[in-house]
């Protein structure tokens, strides 16, 4: 987490401009006592002191710390922007970054697998109840490149979400939008004999389930490229998009 309360004045305060004589510190979800860690390395940040028994920031990655100060600091520093704090307590969750603009109010979740796709649904559908519009944000990965690429079953589910796009951080503000094409699998003949008969099978293609060829296009900017928009209820055979609000891209 980059963030804690400091005991003192019950401030919330951010790990880069904290030093360990401000002590104590207090996780802002459980006020258990978090240390600040704060090296030449790493990205400044706050962790629980031991033993704990709260999930909030745990397992966060470096480069998930990395994506959330720069989208904030960038975000923040926009004129468009009326409102913006880093893991905002809302009554419903504490989204990574949360920012506000005409009014709409807005969400950035980076999802760096550490939700499950039941976990993003239900999300999703809180934000909606709160007047939220909520952006998924994973991390670009080079696997994404490749021609054959194996979503996850939560990536297959955002693409449908943002009406078959799916966006992942780059740099800054800049986020790259990436469609999923269907991937053809050749399905090779087979023959063999069946009560004296030859039978074959194969000889064509289909389209895996499990694989995708992403197309991936030219990178957007997360504020002046980006629009509040409500999406109607959607289903298929297996996907469920309940109605939702979501932070999109325009030309989408
Ligand atoms: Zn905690």
């Amino acid at each position: 987490m980059l963030t804690s309360i400091r005991q003192s004045d019950s401030i919330k305060v951010r790990a880069r401009f904290s030093s360990k004589n401000e002590k104590p510190f207090l996780c802002p979800e459980c006020f258990g006592e978090t240390i600040l860690k704060k090296g030449r390395i790493k990205i400044p940040h706050f962790a629980h002191k031991p033993p704990f028994d709260c999930k909030y920031g745990v397992g966060e990655k470096e480069i998930h710390r990395k994506a959330k100060e720069e989208i904030y600091e960038e975000i923040c520093k926009s004129k468009m922007v009326s409102f913006c704090e880093l893991e905002y307590e809302l009554k419903i969750s504490r989204p990574d970054i949360y920012f506000e603009f005409d009014n709409i109010k807005i969400a950035i979740e980076i999802q760096v697998s550490n939700f499950t796709l039941d976990e993003i649904m239900n999300r999703t559908w809180k934000y909606y109840d709160q007047g939220i519009y909520v952006l998924w944000l994973p991390l670009f990965n080079e696997k994404l490149r490749k021609n054959k690429y194996s979503p996850k079953s939560w990536e297959k589910w955002l693409h449908a979400l943002n009406y078959g796009k799916i966006f992942y951080w780059k740099e800054k503000l800049t986020v790259v939008p990436v469609k999923f094409n269907p991937f053809k699998l050749y399905v090779e003949e087979s023959s063999w004999y069946e009560d004296g008969e030859e039978r074959t099978a194969g000889g064509y293609h289909r389209f895996s389930k499990r694989y995708r060829t992403p197309s991936i296009l030219p990178g957007i900017d997360l504020l002046k490229d980006f629009q509040a928009v409500n999406r109607e209820q959607w289903d298929t055979d297996n996907i469920l998009i309940p109605k939702s609000k979501i932070y999109l891209a325009k030309n989408t």
